[in-house]
């Protein structure tokens, strides 16, 4: 793992969000971006080396939706950097947790993307990302 590249966010109301946070952080979101395959609209805040990642239900089917009616807004994931994201993946699973991804797929902001579940983590959504690089 290399660093904490993002911590999640889920809100309800995200341009709401986006005005608390650039107050918060002094300085506006660098990004939105829709991930379909997700359901969810996100933005991003560049905070030194990590991010801050919001992330807002596109429509109910989300895993956000569910998540925000369940627990309400707060963090989400915590998500790591990562060099090798399949070799990672082995790791983890070599270790005992649990995976909530099948396979690594494209989420946001030009990152290959894999989930470990809170069960196995003290509770907490494990993202792991890797900076797909042009080919
Ligand atoms: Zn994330």
């Amino acid at each position: 793992m290399l660093k904490i590249e993002h911590i999640g966010i889920a809100v309800k109301d995200l341009e709401a969000s986006n005005e608390l946070f650039a107050k918060l952080l002094g300085k506006p979101a660098y990004k939105t971006e829709r991930v379909e395959s997700e359901k969810v609209e996100t933005s991003f805040f560049q905070i030194g080396e990590s991010k801050i990642e919001l992330l807002h239900a596109s429509n109910e089917e989300s895993a956000i939706a569910k998540y925000v009616e369940k627990r309400g807004e707060g963090i989400h994931h915590m998500a790591f950097a990562v060099e090798d994201i399949e070799k990672e993946i082995e790791r983890l699973k070599g270790e005992g947790f649990l995976p909530a991804s099948q396979k690594p797929f494209p989420g946001a902001d030009n990152k290959l993307v894999f989930f470990f579940h809170p069960k196995t983590t003290n509770g907490i959504l494990i993202e792991l990302c890797q900076e797909i690089q042009p080919i």
